[in-house]
């Protein structure tokens, strides 16, 4: 079985506990306004021409056998004729045309990953992300029980917006989940990430009732929509009533580094003037959110204040 992952990101010590590899998944049935990984939203392999590299020697353009590739005012232009050879990608003398996305199939991710063993230890282990990784989840099915089998830890990172049956078939192979609760009203949450809230809701109420796997909350602290006091006190009441068992509940805070990802995707961000948060706000926010779950902590980058 093949899938498009966008990348295996090693040591990474922010997706769950210990010293972790995290595979991003290709594709998302969300669309936040403030998305850090836009390349991740879209199902397929995408190519983007990065600008600041690019000699103009049109090298790309001469191998190009379905004459896709054409250039204006505003940079290089691939029409819908193209058929992902990468003619032109290998032919680039300055690397100026990336390609997001890789085809790669169960057994070689899995050999991948099991190449990080040295550090995983105990608490480390294999993180999925995307895009949504539990849109993938035949893929993720066959993997996942590989690695139970080799004793690896796994965790998955999810919004949660899709039918429960969905993530239940991986719960016997998940060790941990980090549940994206973001917004409690539903139209706000429908403004901010183009779909309501009710099965994301409807979901952690049935994962609150389960014993294992363990859970870990995630809130993203994004200014004027998720950061108000309201917003975690209704998030607070909601964890309490249905999820009282939940290992920890974090809140972290927004980063503003998606600006040049944007920019190569051609596509303007939203939150491309945004500040970082300031630390105080982030305390007080985690007070709030500490007198619902005791197990509130926060993270992220914070405004520099002088
Ligand atoms: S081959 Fe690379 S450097 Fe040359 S025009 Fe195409 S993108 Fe630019
Ligand atoms: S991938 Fe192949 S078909 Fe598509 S633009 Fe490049 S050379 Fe042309």
């Amino acid at each position: 079985m093949e899938d498009y992952i966008l990348d295996i990101q090693r040591m990474s010590t922010e997706d769950g506990p210990g010293i972790r590899t995290t595979v991003f998944f290709k594709g998302c049935n969300l669309q936040f306004k403030w998305c850090h990984n836009p390349e991740s939203i879209a199902f397929q392999r995408q190519k983007y021409w990065v600008k600041d590299k690019c000699i103009a020697c049109f090298s790309c353009q001469e191998v190009c056998p379905q004459q896709a590739i054409t250039f204006n005012e505003d940079g290089m232009q691939i029409s819908s004729n193209c058929n992902f050879c990468l003619h032109c990608v290998e032919a680039c003398p300055a690397n100026a045309i990336e390609v997001k996305g890789e085809i790669i199939s169960v057994d070689k991710l899995f050999s991948e990953l099991l190449k990080d063993l040295s550090y995983y230890h105990k608490d480390g282990g294999v993180t999925f992300s995307g895009g949504e990784a539990v849109l993938h989840h035949e893929y993720l099915y066959e993997l996942m029980k590989k690695l139970k089998a080799a004793g690896i830890h796994t965790a998955i990172d999810t919004a949660g917006a899709y039918p429960y049956e969905v993530l239940e078939k991986l719960l016997p192979y998940t060790d941990l989940l980090l549940y994206d609760l973001k917004i409690f009203t539903n139209a706000k949450h429908k403004y901010f990430t183009g779909v309501d809230n009710d099965l994301i809701k409807a979901n952690a109420i049935k994962l609150g009732k389960l014993e294992y796997p363990k859970i870990w909350i995630r809130t993203p602290i994004i200014p004027g929509a998720t950061d108000d006091e309201e917003n975690i006190r209704q998030l607070g009441e909601f964890i309490r009533e249905y999820m009282p068992n939940i290992e920890k509940w974090e809140l972290v805070s927004f980063n503003n580094l998606s600006r040049e990802k944007y920019r190569l995707l051609g596509k303007v961000w939203d939150y491309q003037h945004a500040e970082l948060i300031a630390k105080a706000k982030m305390m007080e926010l985690t007070k709030i959110a500490q007198e619902y779950m005791p197990q509130a902590v926060w993270s992220g980058a914070t405004k520099l204040e002088v």
